[in-house]
């Protein structure tokens, strides 16, 4: 699977990391990046989809899609 963020969007909530830590982690200001890359699209592992999948689904403001 494999997802965006856009930054643009995110309004620093925290959601998208309690739900998979792994996978998103904050600039300093809040806003949601990608824990090991500072691009906007990742490949996720099949590991952390579930995960994932509940971070798409309860972030606010859809800051995070599936492509
Ligand atoms: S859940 Fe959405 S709005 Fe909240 S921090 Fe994550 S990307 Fe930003």
């Amino acid at each position: 699977m494999k997802i965006k963020i856009i930054p643009e969007k995110c309004i620093a909530c925290g959601l998208c990391h309690s739900y998979a830590p792994n996978v998103f982690d904050y600039y300093d200001d809040g806003i949601v990046k990608f824990y090991d890359t500072t691009l906007d699209t990742l490949e996720v592992s099949n590991n952390y989809e579930q995960q994932v999948n509940q971070s798409i689904k309860n972030c606010p403001t859809h800051a995070i899609i599936r492509l």
